[in-house]
């Protein structure tokens, strides 16, 4: 099954790609976790998407695509994959075209106004990337799932959140419609537990 998860930042897309690549045994790729990890070892790739995304920008196309497409010709994409973050504009969705067939495109809608206070709050996880908010942490600073330390992304501060969010409003959210025209958009509630949001996007899966 090869899916796509549109979604605005913070809508929980990579929760939701986690669960789905465990469910259904097929890779999980999120183009973001791609460039923190080529930050993080200070690749060349890694010093370029750095500068766009402290500000909140879009890393260009040309760098994205390309390495979207060498992940896709992997031999574990074979028999699907769930891509979280990718395509972002018109632009990545017509060349994803040429790279790979789609059986589905999912939004995890949220309303916009939701997703300031879930990103300035949401701390993640150093070893397995798992997500939380502080809200719910009670001063825990530990993952509950591999005890791990959490810590707060860069982007996640109130001005690139925002310039994150015009961003997505500007380029990304236009992709409801192309993948609506296309045939290949479902929606599914965001705004709700990540299970309710899982079962949802279950249901859909396997009604495919
Ligand atoms: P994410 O983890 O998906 O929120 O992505 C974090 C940041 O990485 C984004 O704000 C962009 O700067 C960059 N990024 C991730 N995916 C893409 C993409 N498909 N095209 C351009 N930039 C991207």
């Amino acid at each position: 099954m090869n899916i796509v998860l549109l979604g605005a930042p913070g809508a929980g897309k990579g929760t939701q790609a986690s669960l789905i690549a465990e469910q259904y045994q097929i890779p999980h790729i999120s183009t973001g976790d791609i460039f923190r990890k080529n930050i993080k070892e200070q690749t060349p790739i890694g010093v370029v998407a750095k500068s766009y995304i402290d500000k909140g920008d879009l890393v260009p196309d040309d760098v994205t695509v390309e390495i979207v497409k060498n992940r896709l010709e992997e031999d574990d994409c074979k028999n699907g994959f769930i891509l979280d973050g990718f395509p972002r504009n018109v632009y990545q969705a017509e060349a994803l075209l040429k790279i790979a067939e789609l059986d589905v495109v999912l939004d995890v809608d949220v309303p916009l106004e939701d997703l300031m206070a879930r990103l300035t709050g949401r701390r993640v996880c150093s070893g397995c990337g798992e997500s939380y908010h502080v809200s719910t942490l009670g001063g825990r600073n530990t993952c509950a799932k591999c005890g791990e330390n959490l810590y707060q992304r860069a982007d996640d501060n109130e001005q690139t959140v925002s310039e994150r969010l015009e961003v997505y409003r500007e380029n990304t959210q236009p992709l409801i419609d192309y993948y609506k025209s296309k045939k290949l958009l479902k929606s599914v509630n965001g705004a709700q537990d990540k299970e309710k949001v899982f079962d949802e996007v279950r249901s859909v899966l396997d009604n495919l």
